[in-house]
């Protein structure tokens, strides 16, 4: 047996002190987000008591079906990281306190119709494709200003930040630097960004959310 999921989130949660100390930040801005895409709810119900309280997923059918039955007895936050589909969105905003993958105007339009159907807001992030990749999700760079603005005025506060995934084959500081410099020019307080491998290098470029899954719960 392998190290357990409470020891695996001990470690990470000294590491992200540790990294946020050497940068000359407070650890306490920074938000661990549990990704347990492909692992069982058993795996949640693992960190759950061992007091992680934020998980992210990267499918809205898994997350309803691994998340939903937990809600009365659990208090948890829950975040949609994965490429969203306009007839997901939906879906969406029923089950996700958070959703980070806000990227193009027709999602935008399904969000906005979705809220206003569902009665409810979760809190939005725009995904930015910084590493313009073809297969990846996320707005271009040279979109970015302008939409970050257009769904400003259409969430409001509902939009808190930026997040994106660089290219798995090149060095991150750069996409996480500009990230967290687009975020601050535009007044927005979270950057999700930095994973497993190099979570502590996000911190160091200012990430205020990191997404940590196979470093928590094992390889997938
Ligand atoms: C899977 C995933 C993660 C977590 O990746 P690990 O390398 O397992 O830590 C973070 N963010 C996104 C968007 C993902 O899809």
């Amino acid at each position: 047996m392998t190290d357990s999921i409470a020891d695996n989130l001990r470690r990470i949660h000294d590491r992200i002190a540790e990294a946020a100390l050497k940068a000359g930040r407070n650890p306490g801005d920074i938000t661990l987000v549990a990704v347990s895409k492909t692992k069982p709810v058993e795996a949640v119900l693992d960190a759950l008591a061992a007091g992680q309280s934020v998980f992210g997923e990267n499918r809205v059918q898994e997350a309803d079906a691994k998340f939903a039955g937990l809600r009365a007895a659990h208090d948890f936050s829950l975040h949609i990281i994965g490429g969203l589909q306009t007839n997901k969105a939906r879906d969406a905003v029923r089950i996700a306190d958070v959703i980070e993958t806000l990227d193009r105007p027709r999602l935008a339009d399904a969000l906005e119709i979705a809220i206003a159907r569902e009665g409810r807001t979760p809190t939005l992030l725009i995904e930015v494709n910084t590493g313009a990749e073809p297969q990846k999700s996320g707005i271009a760079r040279d979109d970015a200003d302008s939409f970050i603005a257009d769904c400003k005025a259409r969430f409001g506060t509902a939009l808190v930040g930026l997040m994106c995934v660089p290219p798995h084959d090149e060095d991150p500081r750069p996409h996480f630097t500009w990230l967290a410099d687009r975020a601050a020019r535009h007044g927005l307080s979270t950057v999700s960004m930095g994973m497993s491998a190099d979570f502590e290098i996000a911190i160091a470029c200012g990430a205020t959310w990191v997404r940590v899954g196979s470093a928590i719960f094992g390889a997938r």
